[in-house]
């Protein structure tokens, strides 16, 4: 059973549903994704996306025409795995294609690359034995970057202000919620943390700040002070 937070950027919402593991995720076209499949090995009660990615996912299924191997979507920032940004910790990047044979996913990648609709297509070279895609949203808060979460201030909702409170939470400055809302418990808990690294404790979440949240967040590993 899970908690699947959706944020729509359209209407800047987010919906809340519960879904059994075997149950398709909300937005996805008929039972090509699986709330199991979407999670991987993340063990999170809660898990978050966005209806672009949905989409994205929808429109490169239909293009390829057949059963896709999902290796993992999800994961959270504490359980690790990849870089200090990645788009899987934001829920909106899919690791797919695992087994699969090399044509099958050449095809993949193709398709995922013709629909347009994904912000990024790992070129095949850089991991050849899976496909990568992701649906980012937003303009890195570090300049010179094509990659990287937004710059998050009061107000923000979305997948990186969940990304945001998670690594927050993990390291103790807690948020009291894991909404995807940027309001003023959140607020308190972004300035703390500034503090105790010395940044200016403007409660906004900018390159800098980013960083060092990122970097003391991962590789932490699980941790009773994490709010599901
Ligand atoms: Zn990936």
């Amino acid at each position: 059973m899970a908690r699947i937070l959706i944020y729509d950027p359209y209407t800047n919402q987010i919906s809340t549903y519960n879904r059994n593991e075997s149950d398709p995720m909300p937005y996805s076209y008929n039972t090509t994704l699986r709330v199991r499949e979407f999670r991987g090995s993340s063990n999170s009660p809660t898990l978050w996306t966005t209806t672009a990615a949905m989409e994205a996912w929808n429109l490169t299924r239909r293009r390829y025409g057949g059963p896709i191997h999902v290796g993992y979507a999800f994961k959270r920032i504490w359980e690790g795995g990849h870089g200090t940004k990645s788009q899987h910790y934001a829920g909106v990047a899919f690791d797919v294609g695992q087994g699969q044979g090399s044509s099958a996913r050449n095809a993949i990648w193709n398709a995922a690359k013709n629909t347009g609709a994904w912000g990024y297509v790992e070129p095949q070279s850089m991991t050849p034995t899976w496909v990568h895609f992701d649906r980012r949203l937003g303009t890195p808060a570090c300049s010179g970057t094509t990659s990287g979460y937004p710059t998050l201030r009061r107000g923000a909702v979305g997948v990186y202000t969940l990304v945001m409170q998670d690594a927050l939470n993990a390291l103790g400055y807690s948020t009291r919620t894991l909404d995807g809302k940027f309001g003023a418990n959140t607020e308190s808990a972004l300035k703390a943390f500034q503090r105790s690294v010395s940044l200016t404790a403007d409660g906004v979440c900018g390159c800098n700040t980013w960083n060092r949240l990122t970097n003391a967040a991962l590789g932490i590993g699980r941790t009773g002070t994490v709010i599901n």
